[in-house]
């Protein structure tokens, strides 16, 4: 069979906020009670949601500081803006510590400590075989690389290769080829910003959502939780396979189906096994995520969709993490929950 690029140049969200039926507006006054926000960023959109912002405060105001946090985030942690912080120390050769900010270095520093904790399977070295599997900024393959390329390629990761001190604040790699890519916490990171931005303007009732990574905070405009749709894993179209409901927590969804490649019948999704330097390859097509911290739900989809749906659930038993897997099997699709999934989030 011949190869096809199935490789969408604007990620599409794996999990989408249901749109409200009902008009959200105020009793006595003009105001609206509920606005909504949104833009594109970060290769995808985002959108926020927010319900009764305080007297005082003015959805421009607010709109500028929500779309400076994303953009600051973006120019700090993109792989696809060449003078973003995170692609400075990508380029630099250094092999000694290389001066960043607080902030640039704590992210790694929290991404070693989720690699650490995963066994690797959640790796932000990972960023080499990112872009020879045409999954990053310089563009897509049609075809799997050759093998010894991989190898080679494959030698320069490794999160071990890489090391955080941010008592200076300061990184460094162990060789000049160890290369970071952030795509797989940036995201939900954000979303954190973000909320907090909304907490400290005292806003007691939100919806974050950038590429379908989420935060939401209180109840929608129907005093219910917010509900969100996780996807049917489709390599083509869209369809609903379930809804959650979402309230002072964040959620992330990490799946195959939405940036692959396919050759000789195999999918190659942009997901990585650090330990093999291949594109994961069982039958786990999704994973959700639900957490205090997007951040954290956004870094732990990705790392359980390496592991797979058994060795996924294994550890998201042992770790107490809400996971929700979709599974390919024989007879359709299948779902796999984590107990603490089942303890703590309602399906609507
Ligand atoms: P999405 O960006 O679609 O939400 P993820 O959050 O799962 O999906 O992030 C996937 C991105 O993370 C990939 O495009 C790649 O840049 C990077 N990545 C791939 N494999 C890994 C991995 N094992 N650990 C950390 N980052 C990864
Ligand atoms: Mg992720």
């Amino acid at each position: 069979m011949d190869s096809i690029t199935a490789c969408p140049a604007w990620h599409r969200p794996a999990a989408l906020v249901v749109a409200l039926l009902l008009s959200a507006c105020g009793g006595d006054t003009d105001r609206p009670r509920q606005l909504e926000l949104n833009g594109a960023a970060m290769g995808t959109t985002w959108s926020v949601q927010v319900l009764d912002l305080p007297a005082g405060d003015d959805r421009a105001a607010l709109r500028d500081d929500v779309e400076a946090a994303i953009v600051r985030a973006e120019q700090m942690l993109s792989t696809y803006i060449p003078g973003s912080d995170l692609m400075r120390f990508n380029r630099s050769g250094r092999t000694d510590w290389v001066d960043v900010s607080d902030e640039l270095c704590s992210i790694v520093d929290t991404a070693l400590t989720l690699s650490e904790m995963t066994g690797g399977a959640f790796d932000i070295t990972v960023g080499p075989l990112v872009n020879l599997w045409g999954f990053g900024p310089d563009g897509n393959v049609t075809e799997p690389p050759a093998e010894d390329l991989i190898e080679r390629v494959g030698a320069h990761t490794g999160y071990r290769k890489l090391e955080a001190d941010c008592g200076r604040p300061a990184l460094r790699k162990a060789s000049a080829d160890v290369y970071v890519d952030l795509s797989a916490f940036a995201k939900g990171y954000t979303v954190d910003k973000v909320a907090h931005i909304l907490d400290a303007r005292e806003v007691a009732n939100y919806l974050v959502e950038i590429g379908g990574e989420l935060r939401g905070r209180g109840l929608n405009a129907s005093g219910r939780e917010w509900a969100i749709a996780i996807e049917e894993p489709r390599l083509e179209g869209r369809s609903v396979q379930t809804i959650v409901g979402l309230s002072d927590r964040g959620m992330a969804t990490s799946g195959d189906y939405r940036n692959f490649f396919e050759f000789d019948g195999r999918l190659y999704s942009h997901t990585i096994d650090p330990r093999t330097h291949w594109p994961i390859s069982h039958a786990g097509a999704s994973v959700t995520v639900v957490s205090e911290s997007a951040g954290f739900a956004d870094a732990m989809a990705t790392a359980l969709l390496v592991l797979g749906p058994e060795d996924g659930i294994e550890f998201a038993d042992r770790h107490e993490i809400a996971a929700y897997f979709l599974v390919r099997t024989d007879a359709g699709l299948a779902e796999r929950r984590s107990a603490q999934f089942e303890r703590e989030v309602s399906i609507l």
